[in-house]
């Protein structure tokens, strides 16, 4: 400022003495030139663009304003004329030294200028300007002074300015971002853009057509023909990075288009996803096979709230244990799936302290009132802040009802065995101990074979009884012919004895009869062996078979000792045995008839006997034919 005012006091000269300022335009007297002066045409000339126009006189250290120097400043030329300091004043501080600089150069070198810098409008705001200015030399060659155009391109300036702080917007941007030309070529790339498809500066990518970073060009070529069409896309898209590695990315594009509404170019965003889609596809795995654990248990498994017991999740084996629907299963607290609930409520208040715990035998009751036994094991754990608590459920009734099977089979076999047992070893010990002649040890011999035929249909009966008894023995039910059936039965005992008629008596078109064919034949061949074992006098035994409506019942009828009244319930009792008062004593284990009742009755069938002392017997089964 003080250079400025130095150079100014210093620097004494008239205003510029131009050679047009005074004389008149060569052909202003009318050969189609205006008849105006070159200075007027200079100031109409500026006017017309805007220009404020001024001329420093170094001589006289005061510059001369055209009239819209008052837009820029604010103050009349007049003003500015008479108080050169004022002009100085007005522009911002920090542009001032720049433009002192290039005023003195201008009047010491003869350099031209071309400035922009703020000005000071007294309304408070500040104005761009652009000064440009040409020194103007004296005849002797010296600098007279300057004569310049001034012009108000603040609303320039500011265009520049969001342009630039859009770019840089652009340029900060986190998401990959691009431009492309109406081509799909690339005009621009954010560094996000580089950096996310590994270039390292713009000119690596700028002309490359758009379709080159996607996985499948011909997809790009699509998303652009939609683009035009309707003038954005978004979606997931497979991309290649410069070394060909592969990248997902979140892309969401639009066109663009200038202020008459024709498409200029296209605008493209991305986000790498990559990862995120990893993260997702191991989520969607591992919930995959956490589905498939939960759904394909074969034990119950049932989630739900640790606090109140409420039912939150259950998986389908639970819908089959309890026969509950989804829908019931929601309504209910844990509790209620106990045969005793308040226990239940004791029992969860311990999963509650301790975490986890785990329950033998626990009765359950299911939804049509049948109770199983169940062992339990609970777990709480913690969900979105909630409390949960995840149950298996295993159904041990079967693994129960054998281990009580194994302990009743030991028990009765051993018992039952006994007897037999100790026949054989006592009569093998007599013969070891004594001499005997052939005929009496042929005789042992028979008994000990006798009573080892007995321990071994004892066994046998036994482990087939147990296994019906616990709902294992009985194998496919279908349709079975009655009459080869009844045949085959008697098969076995063509010649079992000399001293009984046995017969079949059966319809040919009969239906057949829906069983397990093995055990019916078991049942028939007990019911056939019984009658002849009970009808020691001999006689006609009949193995027949009628049609019953639906069913058809088939019987075993002797004509042997008969089973007096009041036994004829106890007799399908395990072990229940009735001796003849008279007579040779009849051998057995009591288990035949407990044998055939539950194979009659896993087959839904009924057994029935008709008897009376000494008139024969007739045992009756009936079975369902559909
Ligand atoms: P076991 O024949 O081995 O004694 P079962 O269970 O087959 O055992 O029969 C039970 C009882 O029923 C026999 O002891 C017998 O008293 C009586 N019983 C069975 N079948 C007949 C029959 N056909 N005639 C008379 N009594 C019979």
């Amino acid at each position: 400022m003080s250079d400025w005012m130095n150079f100014s006091d210093n620097l004494h000269l008239g205003f510029i003495d131009s050679p047009h300022t005074s004389s008149q335009s060569p052909g202003a007297s009318g050969d189609g030139v205006l008849p105006v002066t070159g200075e007027e045409k200079y100031f109409a000339l500026s006017r017309a663009v805007g220009n404020v126009t001024y001329e420093y006189c170094l001589a006289r250290g005061e510059t001369r304003w055209s009239d819209r120097c008052e837009e820029v400043f604010g103050v009349k030329a007049q003003e500015l004329q008479s108080e050169p300091a004022l002009w100085l004043s007005r522009i911002h501080e920090e542009d001032r030294e720049r433009v002192c600089s290039e005023y003195r150069k201008a009047l010491l070198e003869g350099a031209t200028f071309d400035l922009e810098y703020r000005v000071r409008h007294p309304m408070g705001h500040h104005l761009w300007v652009r000064d440009r200015g040409v020194p103007v030399e004296g005849p002797d060659g010296r600098t007279r002074g300057i004569v310049g155009f001034l012009k108000d391109i603040s609303s320039h300036r500011q265009r520049d300015e969001d342009l630039l702080s859009a770019k840089r917007a652009l340029e900060s941007s986190l998401n990959g971002i691009m431009l492309a030309d109406t081509q799909g070529c690339l005009t621009y790339a954010n560094s996000s853009f580089l950096k996310l498809f590994h270039y390292e500066e713009p000119d690596q990518v700028v002309g490359k057509p758009a379709a080159e970073f996607w996985e499948n060009p011909r997809k790009a070529q699509a998303v652009f023909r939609l683009l035009r069409n309707s003038g954005e896309w978004s979606g997931q898209v497979a991309a290649r990075r410069r070394d060909g590695s592969r990248l997902v990315v979140e892309l969401s594009a639009h066109t663009v288009f200038d202020q008459n509404g024709s498409p200029i170019g296209y605008m493209a965003s991305f986000i790498d996803i990559t990862d995120h889609r990893e993260a997702e596809r191991e989520r969607q795995e591992s919930e995959k096979k956490y589905r498939l654990l939960f759904s394909s248990s074969s034990d119950a498994l049932i989630i739900c709230n640790a606090v109140n017991g409420r039912i939150l999740e259950v998986n389908p084996a639970a819908l089959n244990q309890y026969g509950y629907g989804y829908d019931e299963f929601f309504q209910m607290d844990i509790f209620n799936l106990a045969e005793e609930p308040e226990e239940s409520v004791l029992r969860l208040k311990k999963i509650q302290k301790c975490g986890q715990a785990n329950f033998s035998l626990l009765r359950h009751r299911r939804r049509d009132g049948s109770c199983f036994e169940a062992e339990v094991s609970a777990a709480t754990f913690k969900w979105k802040n909630c409390l949960l608590m995840a149950c298996f459920i295993r159904d041990v009734s079967d693994r129960q009802r054998l281990e009580r099977l194994k302990d009743d089979v030991l028990s009765a076999v051993s018992h039952e065995m006994r007897t037999p047992l100790t026949a054989i070893l006592g009569y093998t010990e007599f013969m070891l101990n004594h001499d005997l002649d052939p005929g009496a040890g042929l005789q042992y011999l028979d008994i000990i074979r006798q009573q080892s035929e007995r321990l071994r249909e004892l066994i046998e009966n036994h482990l087939n009884l147990q296994q019906l008894r616990a709902g294992f023995g009985i194998g496919l039910v279908r349709p079975v012919e009655v009459k080869p059936l009844l045949h085959s039965v008697i098969g076995g005992f063509r010649n079992s004895s000399e001293k009984h008629r046995i017969l079949v008596e059966c319809a040919a078109d009969l239906s057949p009869v829906q069983a397990d064919e093995r055990q019916l034949h078991r049942a028939l061949q007990n019911l056939l062996s019984n009658a002849i074992k009970y009808s020691p006098d001999g006689g006609d035994v009949i193995l027949g078979a009628f049609q019953d409506g639906r069913n058809v019942t088939l019987y075993v009828r002797d004509e042997g000792i008969g089973i007096p009244h009041h036994a004829q319930d106890k007799i399908f009792d395990r072990y229940f045995r009735l001796c003849p008062a008279e007579g040779p004593t009849i051998g057995g284990t009591g288990l035949g008839l407990a044998l055939v009742k539950e194979i009659v009755k896993a087959c839904s069938g009924h057994l029935r006997v008709e008897s009376s002392p000494g008139q024969g017997s007739t045992f009756y089964i009936s079975l369902p034919t559909e």
